[in-house]
């Protein structure tokens, strides 16, 4: 058993889901942020966690040949970018490597391509910031440090344009000018939280939601014109009111401040409307490349009914109506379907359908009333699909899958399920979405072919809405 403040030496053998390296100590594990495999390495004991310990490298002798002298004086503090200390190729080289691993695992015989580099470094188009104040009662405005309630002050990051800190910088000057008080979360007092910035990179419109503790904002006014007046390119601010002791940022209570709530970007050729809470790929460039890439590997044709799953605004459906005959989509936020409706609209598309449900419901639906579809495109969240959607969307019988995911790990898993209903996937094809985490964004084309292994029992996966609970969670957990 190792105590706190206890030095140990040793050689990173890998980096965990977390960036983070992890060096052997008997049967226990010690995880280094920012060490690199390979590198020998002196580490002092901060913490104790459930998995082993953390520990801070007080000496390191042997440097990796991958490590590079962060671009960010915040890159150790701030937790955002957890792989800024290892070379852009080495990144790329990691990420690829540990989905290799996992389809290992999964006994997946798959190849997995290179990862295709984010065409930029500052390449996000939202950013959110949080509000606190310094032991001299100096209002800060940066990311909370991680697992604690301290902000980590950040007067530039440079994953997204300089103009979003300069906002934030204003807001900042603003709050002590109007005396508005960060809210602080262990007293539950104050009133602003964060703040959330969205910008159109091809239109160049900012959004700007402040998310506060209440909807009662006496100093309004003068905030949004001071703050119109030192940013022209804002074209929309919109009050959420977030009351509860989350830390998941938005409320669902808007009062739109000025402008329309909502901005205006381009994606593919198409114009797409933008609130404050919709689902909007944060790299637009590289989320054109690989939203293309799915149409590409789908190879579209004008007969087809194509299902857009977990479709956010309508992106990918809206982007792909001109080459089909028609596209479902269902989603299951609201406003991102009102978005999606309207973008529909806005862009002349008539062929495009919206519907906001739980994906795995409707696809259920969609099964036992035999509906055809030629292609689906499914994009879920982190967590991947359900065995509900899974099973319901292979009993309709598409001839081509395109999964598009932000967690090839839980799309391997889901890949697995659908390789036992028959469904063939040769090739994973990765694209770096967020350069310096730890993320990886994968599309894989599905198609009907391979036999049905017995693995899958018919029933074995819950029909009725009353076995879907249990069977869902267990899932979710693995089991
Ligand atoms: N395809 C879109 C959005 C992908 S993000 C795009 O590329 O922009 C995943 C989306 O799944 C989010 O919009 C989220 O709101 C939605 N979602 C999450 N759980 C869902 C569920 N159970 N059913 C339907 N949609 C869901």
């Amino acid at each position: 058993m190792l105590k706190l403040q206890q030095r140990v030496q040793g050689v990173i053998t890998a980096i965990d889901a977390h960036g983070r390296g992890i060096l052997p100590y008997g049967k226990e594990r010690i995880f280094v942020p920012a060490a690199l495999p390979d590198e020998q390495v002196e580490v002092t004991i901060v913490k104790m966690i459930k998995e082993g310990y953390i520990g801070a490298i007080t000496r390191l002798t042997h440097p990796s040949q991958d490590r590079v002298e962060p671009p960010c004086p915040h890159a150790h503090s701030c937790g955002g970018c957890q792989l800024m200390h290892m070379a852009p190729a080495a990144q790329l080289r990691w990420k690829q490597q540990r989905i290799i691993a996992a389809a290992k695992k999964e006994k997946l015989s798959l190849r997995i391509h290179d990862v295709v580099p984010s065409p930029a470094a500052a390449c996000r188009n939202k950013v959110i910031a949080s509000f606190g104040k310094d032991r001299n009662g100096m209002i800060t405005a940066g990311l909370y440090e991680e697992s604690s309630h301290r902000i980590v002050a950040i007067d530039r990051c440079l994953l997204h344009p300089a103009s979003c800190d300069a906002i934030i910088q204003t807001i900042r000057t603003l709050m002590k000018e109007l005396r508005i008080e960060p809210f602080d979360v262990r007293k539950r007092q104050g009133f602003l939280r964060h703040v959330q910035l969205r910008w159109g990179v091809r239109s160049g419109e900012i959004l700007v939601t402040l998310v506060a503790s209440e909807s009662r904002f006496p100093a309004r006014k003068r905030f949004v014109q001071a703050l119109l007046q030192a940013h022209p390119a804002i074209r929309s601010i919109v009050l959420n009111v977030n009351r509860r002791d989350t830390s998941i940022v938005l409320g669902s209570e808007e009062h739109i401040l000025y402008g329309s709530g909502w901005i205006c970007d381009e994606l593919l050729g198409r114009q797409f409307h933008i609130s404050s809470s919709s689902f909007y790929q944060i790299n637009h460039d590289q989320c054109e490349r690989l939203y293309q890439k799915a149409y590409d590997l789908l190879e579209l044709k004008k007969s087809d009914r194509l299902l857009d799953a977990y479709c956010g605004i309508g992106t990918i459906g809206l982007c792909a109506a001109s080459q089909v005959k028609e596209v479902i989509g269902v989603e299951l936020n609201a406003q991102a379907i009102a978005d999606a409706r309207i973008n529909a609209k806005r862009n002349k598309i008539t062929n495009a359908r919206f519907i906001c449900e739980d994906a795995s419901r409707f696809l259920l639906a969609a099964a036992n009333q035999h509906q055809r579809y030629d292609a689906v495109l499914l994009d879920p969240p982190r967590e991947g699909s359900t065995p509900m959607f899974l099973d319901a969307c292979a009993r309709l019988q598409p001839a081509r899958i395109a999964y598009i995911s932000c967690n090839p790990l839980t799309q391997l898993r889901d890949l697995k399920i659908l390789a036992q209903y028959g469904y063939v996937c040769d090739e994973l094809f990765l694209y770096d979405m967020f350069p310096m985490s730890t993320h990886t964004e994968s599309v894989a084309l599905l198609k009907k072919g391979g036999q049905r292994t017995t693995k899958v029992r018919r029933g074995s996966v819950a029909r009725t809405q009353k076995d879907r609970g249990a069977h869902e969670k267990r899932y979710r957990h693995g089991k």
